[in-house]
């Protein structure tokens, strides 16, 4: 049928001429001579190949001698454990060599040879005569070393170098390739590639098998694998109309939380309601079709969570997930659906998150809630368009902290007036929503990166801005506190950013007023949260930092909130938070409301202001948004909780369910 040769098909032809031909497939193999061990399995006894149908494909082809690789992607329980224990049986059985399992881990790989391989190995008859018991005399077998008659087993960890530059291998089987460490093993690159690499002198009969559960969109291994393959997907018959289709979660369909156990799958042919037992039924009634059957030498499997798990459970763990936030959203992503994780969504579910948050708070922007003992704030100088950003945060106790005000001063930086009002801002009186007294600001932190160095260190040096305004930098390394002074004698301080972003994320997570908690101004808009949420952490040449996602999003509140922390921690701790922030609460007396008076402590008070300085109210100062940026949506969109699109749009589901 095909004229057309590929080195990888010569290979394939080699290898058929070179190797006896097998005398059994997988998939009979494990019919035949597998007994499922009592601890790891809850059906123990005989394989039984009806059980679980797709997995038979997956055995054949992870053990014949024409596919030298077989990636499969899917969620968690699809029977990953046991496919790959019968591919190590089939080869130790029927054509053995030297074969190696790599783990993401040393731990991981000594617990499957431990609780999985022993136990099957004790139980398989075959298996048991030609590995020799570890327990015996004799002292070749070792946990990630197992010696049967032509042939051995080693167990590798992804995180050790030296196991995966071992012996050569001819059967590299590789779990959960998705969780190898990133930097691979030590300094010696991808222990993906290093372990690949061992199989070089066996190239006409090598096997490479790997499996995994996806991560993240663009950086998942597996997803990688699968997209090079030939792409089999399982296909089921609707039961009603006979359309053929693979399966999606989005296609799930209920009517409330409450009424999760009558969920339906939604047909996408012509919209048939499938009950779970129809659909348990066309699963197992359907069968691989790969999307791109030119690949040769390369099956790709994907098993999505919709076909190993039942309907209501999905939908339960998909609510649970949303609800507690984009990490388990992501995990419930990985591990249940199969699916892979853009970090966009994370982002759009995090948003969301705190703009309810915002809507629901009790105060408005300029207004400082009870709670609040220390006002801080940080500015950055932005060149397009010149503008200067000013942020105004509260600390209380135990690091719960409040966003009072976030202004923006567009206007010529090298002019006099914009650094003018930036000081009127400073200076000004922060009315409290309790009747305390108004507070000022004890310590501002300026950025000095930008075009604007000169204006900003000049600024710092203001008279009246005295012990309250202080220029920061970005620390390149990081350091052991928030802050440092570059030198004994140097007025500026390095802030550890990477530290302080570490900070703000976890803190934003927490979901309960209290310690940590993050408040913001019901008037907060879209876009405040969007720059927050504007980095995502990598590794930049070994090292831990933050880079913007995309390259080019704007993340000044991101900034701003770091410098706040640097601000809060130039100030200093107070000995004692509570106190500090029952002082803060006290109401003026009736002498000082007449005299309208700052309630400077004596040591930092910077001289009165002069009359003409008084300063406007903020609301005044305009608030203009960055360029390309999405102007807030209506917030009746938000009530509902994540829209669906937004969800769905990454994830190329074709859904159709408004049931959530
Ligand atoms: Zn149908």
């Amino acid at each position: 049928m095909n004229n057309y040769a590929s080195p990888l098909q010569e290979l394939a032809q080699a290898a058929t001429f070179l190797l006896p031909p097998p005398t059994i497939t997988g998939n009979r193999w494990a019919a035949e001579y597998r007994v499922l061990s009592q601890e790891d399995s809850s059906a123990a006894g005989r394989w039984n190949p009806n059980a679980r149908p797709y997995q038979n494909e997956i055995l054949d082809v992870a053990t014949d001698l024409t596919t030298e690789r077989v990636s499969v992607m899917g969620a968690s329980q699809w029977g990953k454990t046991q496919v790959l224990l019968c591919i190590c049986g089939y080869f130790i059985h029927i054509d053995p060599g030297p074969m190696m399992v790599v783990n993401p881990t040393v731990g991981a790989v000594e617990n499957w040879s431990k609780t999985r391989f022993t136990p099957m190995v004790r139980d398989c008859p075959e298996l048991r005569t030609l590995v020799s018991d570890q327990k015996s005399r004799d002292s070749s077998n070792t946990i990630l070393n197992k010696r049967f008659p032509g042939g051995l087993l080693v167990g590798v960890g992804a995180n050790a170098p030296t196991g995966l530059a071992a012996q050569p291998i001819r059967i590299l089987l590789m779990d959960e390739v998705d969780r190898f460490p990133k930097k691979g093993a030590g300094t010696e690159g991808d222990s993906r590639k290093l372990a690949e690499a061992r199989t070089a002198d066996f190239r006409w009969s090598k096997k490479i098998y790997e499996c995994s559960s996806p991560t993240i969109q663009g950086e998942s291994n597996i997803d990688d694998s699968y997209q090079r393959s030939d792409k089999r997907e399982w296909w089921v018959d609707c039961p009603h109309c006979g359309h053929r289709q693979t399966l999606s979660f989005w296609n799930v369909v209920w009517q409330d939380r409450q009424s999760l156990a009558d969920a339906f799958y939604a047909c996408s042919g012509g919209g048939c309601l499938i009950t779970e037992p129809e659909l348990r039924r066309a699963v197992r009634q359907g069968r691989w079709i790969a999307a791109r059957p030119d690949v040769k030498g390369h099956a790709g499997f994907y098993v999505p969570g919709i076909m190993v798990k039942p309907m209501a459970e999905l939908a339960k763990g998909f609510l649970e997930a949303k609800d507690a936030g984009p990490q388990e959203l992501q995990v419930f992503y990985n591990t249940q659906l199969g699916e892979l994780w853009n970090l966009r969504m994370g982002e759009e579910v995090a948003v969301e998150g705190l703009l309810k948050r915002a809507r629901e708070s009790t105060y408005s922007s300029g207004i400082v809630p009870a709670g609040v003992g220390l006002l801080v704030a940080s500015v950055d100088n932005q060149s397009s368009p010149q503008r200067l950003e000013f942020l105004v945060r509260g600390f209380g106790v135990g690091g719960e902290k409040w966003t009072i005000q976030h202004v923006v001063i567009p206007g010529n930086l090298a002019l006099a007036e914009v650094w003018d009002r930036l000081q009127e801002l400073i200076l000004q009186p922060w009315p409290r929503q309790d009747g305390g007294r108004p507070m000022r600001i004890k310590a501002c932190a300026l950025d000095i990166g930008g075009n604007f160095t000169g204006e900003v260190y000049k600024f710092c040096k203001r008279k009246m801005l005295a012990g309250i305004a202080h220029p920061v930098k970005g620390a390149t390394k990081p350091q052991a506190k928030i802050i440092r002074r570059s030198n004994k004698r140097s007025r500026m301080f390095l802030v550890d950013g990477v530290a302080a972003k570490d900070t703000i994320y976890a803190c934003l997570k927490i979901d309960k007023p209290g310690f940590g908690y993050q408040h913001f101004p019901n008037d907060t808009d879209q876009v405040y949260f969007e720059q927050l949420f504007a980095e995502k952490p990598c590794h930049r040449a070994g090292v831990r930092a933050y880079e913007r996602v995309p390259s080019d999003a704007p993340n000044e509140i991101l900034d701003l909130h770091v410098y706040c922390d640097a601000a809060q921690a130039i100030w200093g701790t107070p000995r004692d938070w509570a106190a500090l922030v029952a002082k803060a609460a006290e109401k003026p007396t009736q002498q000082e409301e007449t005299m309208d008076q700052p309630d400077l402590p004596e040591e930092d008070a910077p001289e009165p202001l002069p009359v003409e300085t008084t300063p406007a109210p903020a609301a005044a100062v305009r608030v203009i948004r960055p360029k390309g940026r999405p102007a807030p949506q209506a917030t009746t969109t938000l009530a509902a909780g994540i829209p669906l699109a937004n969800l769905q749009g990454g994830a190329g589901g074709s859904g159709g369910s408004g049931a959530w």
